[in-house]
């Protein structure tokens, strides 16, 4: 899955932490940063943590500290390869990240691409169920990269035939 943005910095340690979940993560790495952690973030201490402890400090999912880190929160790693995130510089970004700076909701069978950092039009969309998720991946037109998208979760919807024009 390296194809879907992760440095080569982080993938070994998520390749631990995240083992069965990518499909789940993808689900929300283009998601508002939760509400929770806008409230909790603040509260954080200048001090290390681990991105679980912050996780549950902030009382979000792993997915989503992992989504910071791949989308540029500051970390530092340890002798053996932990990473370590200091409480300031995750407050700070929340609270940079708190709104939507894409513009209002996505387009059907648009996602966001992790790699080139922008909205694009799905290519050659595949709809995939997870537990109980839709999600489409498909192709990015601009580097060819997978991306990913979570659906709304109801009656399948098919994807318009033709290209939307925006
Ligand atoms: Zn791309």
């Amino acid at each position: 899955m390296d194809d879907i943005g992760f440095t080569g910095e982080l993938a070994k340690e998520e390749d631990q932490i995240l083992q069965g979940a990518e499909v789940a993560q993808v689900l929300f790495y283009a998601r508002k940063v939760p509400h929770l952690a806008i409230v909790r973030g603040p509260g954080l201490l200048p001090m290390w943590y681990r991105p679980k402890e912050l996780a549950d400090e902030l009382g979000v999912e792993m997915m989503f500290v992992r989504n910071w880190l791949r989308r540029g929160l500051a970390f530092r790693k340890d002798g053996q390869g932990h990473i370590w995130i200091d409480g300031s510089e995750a407050a700070r970004w929340i609270e940079t990240h708190r709104r939507s700076s894409s513009g209002g909701p996505l387009p059907d069978g648009w996602a966001y691409c992790m790699r080139c950092r922008v909205r694009v039009e799905i290519v050659r969309p595949v709809r995939m169920v997870s537990a109980k998720h839709l999600v489409l991946s498909g192709i990015c037109p601009r580097c060819g990269g997978k991306v990913y998208r979570g659906a709304r979760n109801g009656p399948p919807r098919e994807l318009p035939s033709n290209p939307i024009v925006s």
